[in-house]
């Protein structure tokens, strides 16, 4: 360990990203990427951008992408946050908005990168069971907190939160910020974003890497009343840093303005996913219920290690899980159809 480092970065556990192989020829099914290319409107607002556009720096505040997104959820000036990636919108909330004197409540289990967070920003947090079934209760969130976060479909076991739910964790911790992590919202469950004018305490945030097949461009934005949203500017503006490129923005305005292509996508998605969860019920594997673009499975019988290292001798690559409670399962990506025959034709030679 360097003796150059402070204190801090001495007591981190840094997040470990999902594999990104280089071979092309691999069917990645590991970190819940869309398999769709991104719409054909985003390629040309990408190339409208021009060599005279990209000397200039970008719109310090994403103006163009704001408004168009304000419009799309129905909300108004003032109530849209924008950041590269929804990783960096967290981070921008667990600086702002997340009290030290009293602990973040999130699931156990849930995103890693959140514990991830709270050592880097010096925030306590307590984990919350979630029940038999993976799903969370808010009944468990009665405990004292300086806020709470969960991914709405949760990651990795892709059980969605019905907004009644939302709405009682909402009530129930009238003093805290509550922040709905959207990633996932697309491919089966409702928006809180239809919440945001009734809860002054309701952040929502969603990201372009999923549902809009645009990982690589980095646009996530966090929804709510504009109180804070104004927290999160204060501390983007005391980094100076640009919410995003002008590629991005150009990019993040068409995505969201070919709708037919996204819900094209979507409906793809949950149709594989449907077929897959089919596949595995049939063939010994326990699989929760997922309204994402991943499933969260076990075979009842089998090793999630073996079947994860067999798959990857046969050029898949899926997620397994390490953690005490979970260690049995893997956690699979969604593909195109192609993709999922594939994955089928490999599991059924080895369970
Ligand atoms: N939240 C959850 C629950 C996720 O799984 C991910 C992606 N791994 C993110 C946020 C971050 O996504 P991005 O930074 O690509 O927007």
């Amino acid at each position: 360990m360097s003796q150059f480092w402070s204190d801090l970065v001495h007591t981190l556990t840094p997040y470990v990203p999902g594999e990104q192989p280089k071979v092309d020829n691999l069917v990645k099914l590991n970190t819940n990427e869309n398999p769709y290319p991104p719409s054909q409107k985003v390629y040309e607002a990408i190339a409208s951008v021009n060599d005279e556009r990209l000397r200039l720096y970008p719109d310090p505040n994403s103006d163009a992408l704001k408004t168009t997104l304000q419009n799309h959820y129905g909300l108004k000036e003032g109530q849209v946050f924008i950041g590269n990636g929804s990783d960096e919108v967290l981070a921008h909330i667990f600086m702002a908005l997340l009290k030290h004197d009293k602990p973040l409540l999130f699931p156990d289990i849930t995103y890693s990168f959140y514990p991830v967070y709270c050592g880097l920003y010096g925030i306590n947090y307590q984990t919350v069971p979630l029940t038999k079934q993976f799903e969370i209760d808010p009944a468990d969130y009665r405990i004292e907190n300086g806020g709470i976060i969960f991914p709405n479909p949760n990651a990795p076991t892709g059980r969605v939160l019905a907004l009644d739910a939302i709405r009682t964790l909402l009530e129930n911790n009238p003093n805290s910020v509550v922040v709905v992590d959207e990633a996932y919202i697309d491919f089966g469950g409702e928006s809180a974003v239809s919440l945001v004018q009734d809860y002054p305490n309701l952040l929502v945030v969603q990201t372009y890497s999923k549902s809009r097949s645009l990982a690589g461009l980095r646009i996530g934005y966090a929804m709510g009343q504009s109180h804070l949203i104004e927290g999160l500017e204060r501390v983007k503006n005391s980094f100076n840093s640009y919410p995003m490129d002008r590629v991005a923005l150009a990019a993040g305005v068409a995505a969201i303005e070919d709708q037919a292509y996204f819900d094209g996508c979507c409906e793809k998605i949950i149709h594989t996913r449907e077929n897959l969860v089919e596949f595995l019920t049939k063939n010994g594997f326990e699989v929760v219920p997922s309204a994402a673009n991943f499933v969260f499975t076990k075979h009842k019988h089998l090793d999630a290690v073996d079947i994860a290292q067999q798959l990857r001798d046969k050029a898949i690559i899926v997620r397994h899980f390490k953690l005490p409670r979970i260690d049995q399962y893997l956690r699979i990506s969604i593909g195109t159809d192609q993709e999922n025959q594939a994955l089928c034709d490999a599991l059924s030679d080895i369970v």
